[in-house]
């Protein structure tokens, strides 16, 4: 089985028509690890796309915001001012289709599916030595994370965490051969608001047969994204941010 992993589309509909049309024929399923909206001009066509074609979605730190069920104590004031624009866009089926997604880690086939780490759905996993701290809450030896927007994840084998490699900024993929015995915190990177200096849209596709978990990044119309962003009224870094990949 070939799985599709997205996470952090933010609303971004360009990024993920590129996303959908470079993981085409690649992936028999997919699946979503939440933060479909904030910061993007595109939010109802993101949540009807992940509603229509996913298997299994957890929610983010976002979704949640929008539908009301996040105090926003961590948000800046950028991420505020994109939820309340957000809620007024959304009609109340999509709405209660946010309110209404599961809190991570999901069990899904042989991996788990996590916002933010497999112990605390918004928790940031940024460094090795966090790691340490979070294989022992995982139930299965591969979990899925999203929430840093940051390619690549980590290992944890007899006890030592490392950092993962994502794909060089002049290539479109790193492939990972995940070997057994070995603890794996994986992230696809970004869909829809890359931070890890590359501007690329982010995915990866899980193949459960081969073991192996392919990281990609595809190029899209940042341009077309930004216009969407500034004609809509949103704040103009929103925009201007797609272009560094930060
Ligand atoms: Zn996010």
């Amino acid at each position: 089985m070939r799985s599709l992993i997205i996470s952090d589309i933010h609303a971004n509909g360009e990024a993920l028509d590129a996303v959908i049309e470079d993981a085409r024929g690649r992936y028999d399923q997919a699946v979503c690890l939440g933060d479909l909206v904030g910061y993007g001009a595109s939010p109802g066509k993101v949540i009807d796309w992940v509603k229509a074609n996913t298997h299994a979605v957890v929610r983010g730190n976002h979704d949640k915001a929008v539908a009301g069920l996040d105090p926003m104590e961590d948000f800046n004031l950028l991420a505020r001012l994109a939820v309340r624009w957000t809620q007024e866009q959304l009609t109340p089926g999509q709405m209660e289709y946010l309110r209404t997604l599961p809190e991570g880690p999901l069990m899904h086939d042989d991996v788990e599916l996590a916002h933010g780490s497999p112990e605390d759905e918004d928790e940031y996993l940024l460094n090795a030595i966090d790691v340490e701290y979070v294989t022992p809450a995982m139930q299965r030896r591969v979990c899925f994370i999203g929430h840093t927007h940051m390619q690549g994840g980590f290992t944890f084998e007899k006890g030592r965490p490392e950092r993962l490699v994502k794909p060089k900024a002049s290539a479109p993929e790193a492939v990972l051969h995940l070997r057994p015995d070995v603890y794996y915190l994986l992230n696809p990177g970004s869909v829809g608001q890359p931070r890890d200096a590359d501007p690329r849209a982010a995915y990866a596709i899980y193949d459960s047969g081969e073991r192996t978990v392919t990281y990609r990044r595809v190029s899209y119309a940042i341009g077309e994204a930004q216009r969407n962003i500034v004609k809509a009224g949103l704040p103009e870094l929103l925009a201007s941010r797609l272009a560094l990949g930060r």
